[in-house]
């Protein structure tokens, strides 16, 4: 592995967190000089180590993306942590036998399972049959309504 060092911070090392729940991961990275992180203009999502041409969130332009030095120890997204492969795997499973994919504005996601009427419908209004994944994007959730 070769890695191009950062000139004031070396390897410049950094603990991850798992991008699917946030928790804590155990891997260390190192950045060197790529110790930054850009934001995208239009849905301030975040690229660590940087990003050219199209943000991977949203699909809009990087162009004029802000760029910041990583603190010393902010975490940066990392592997999944073990129960959200485990979980990732449950849900591909679901999705895969005729269930959806969703997500909540609030942020929150989850799958709905064949049973549910409504995944039903989504599949046949997009035409997207089993054991293709297909997703919704919904206003609001459980989740969310338990805030509120
Ligand atoms: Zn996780
Ligand atoms: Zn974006
Ligand atoms: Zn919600």
């Amino acid at each position: 592995m070769s890695i191009k060092l950062h000139p004031k911070k070396g390897l410049a090392p950094h603990l991850t967190f798992c991008p699917r729940c946030h928790k804590e991961g155990q891997e260390i990275v190192l950045m060197g000089a790529k110790n930054f992180v850009s934001i995208c203009p239009s849905c301030q999502g975040r690229h660590f180590g940087g990003s050219q041409g199209k943000c991977h969130f949203c699909g809009d332009s990087m162009y004029g993306a802000q760029r910041r030095e990583l603190d010393d120890f902010e975490r940066i997204p990392g592997e999944l942590c073990l129960s959200c492969q485990q979980e990732e795997k449950k849900h591909r499973e679901i999705v895969e036998a005729g269930g959806i994919y969703w997500k909540c504005k609030c942020g929150a996601f989850g799958v709905m399972t064949k049973e549910y009427p409504l995944a039903a419908k989504v599949r046949e209004a997009a035409n997207v049959s089993a054991p293709n994944p297909i997703g919704l994007e919904v206003e609001n959730c459980p989740s969310c309504e338990k805030k509120a």
